[in-house]
């Protein structure tokens, strides 16, 4: 038998993490700062609309670091993790201008299966146009329910996305049929209200791939597990389709399905932050 394929849906994935600043004080600095806010609300503008940004450095361009493939626009079916306020079309993405930075805990990972990841993190760079480097292996853990804590985790400052091997019962959420979980966390722009993803988690039930290893195309399906917790992870959600590798019910999939590929594009063709 299969077993299922579950998201961790986050609590906080679709939450955007707003400022402190009580509206009356707001409305206050807003009326004080009309004129000076005038600027770098132009440029907030730019940076969304024609890719350039002020930096120390001065005024530069921002393009993405890659492109996501020209896919059959009709196919299959995908859905969202979370969207922008009010626009359900416009998903929460990562910033296609940065790389989205990994790391790796591989302390309980089976054997042979860093390669395995390796190409899971390969195929949904390739799908997304995203770029993904791979940090320096880590021993961090997830918490219990598949999260870590991002206290601060904001633009440049956010941790890699953290890939772990672990067991159900240091992850409950791995408990049962779930042999993996993956999502991330999102900060919202207190100017535009715009959020986007900054740091993510797949938590990989150690015991269980173990034996789904030793199936007939274990490695595949394994490698499989962990680019559809990639999935979640740069904003895709389950669908109802056997077709898709983003169904909750995994029926032998070993690859990306028309859907999944569509989403997958959209979702790394998302704005530079
Ligand atoms: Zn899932």
């Amino acid at each position: 038998m299969h077993r299922r394929l579950r998201a961790l849906d986050r609590l906080d994935a679709g939450k955007a993490r707003s400022g402190s600043v009580p509206e009356s004080v707001r409305a206050i600095l807003v009326s004080l700062t009309a004129v000076v806010v005038t600027v770098p609300l132009g440029l907030a503008l730019l940076g969304h609309e024609w890719g350039v940004a002020l930096t120390r450095h001065g005024i530069v361009h921002r393009t993405p670091l890659g492109q996501p493939p020209v896919v059959d626009a009709t196919g299959g079916s995908f859905a969202y993790q979370a969207h922008q306020p009010g626009l359900p079309d416009q998903p929460v993405t990562y910033d296609p201008c940065r790389a989205v930075h990994v790391v790796v805990n591989s302390d309980l990972a089976p054997p042979l299966t860093g390669a395995l990841v390796a190409a899971a993190i390969h195929q949904v760079a390739a799908a997304t146009g995203l770029r993904f480097i791979e940090d320096a292996p880590t021993h961090e853990l997830p918490d219990q329910t598949g999260n870590r804590p991002v206290a601060g985790a904001v633009g440049a400052t956010s941790p890699p996305v953290l890939i772990a091997w672990t067991t159900p019962e240091r992850v409950g959420a791995l408990r049962g049929r779930t042999v993996g979980l993956g999502g991330s966390t999102a900060v919202g722009d207190q100017l535009t209200g715009r959020r986007h993803y900054v740091t993510g988690t797949v938590s990989l039930d150690a015991p269980a791939l173990s034996v789904m290893l030793l199936r007939p195309q274990g490695p595949a399906l394994v490698q499989a597990v962990v680019m559809h917790e990639l999935g979640h992870v740069v904003g895709l959600a389950h669908v109802h389709d056997r077709n898709e590798l983003m169904s909750s019910e995994n029926h032998g999939l070993t690859s990306f399905g028309p859907g999944d590929r569509r989403g997958l594009a959209v979702l790394g063709a998302g704005p530079c932050v």
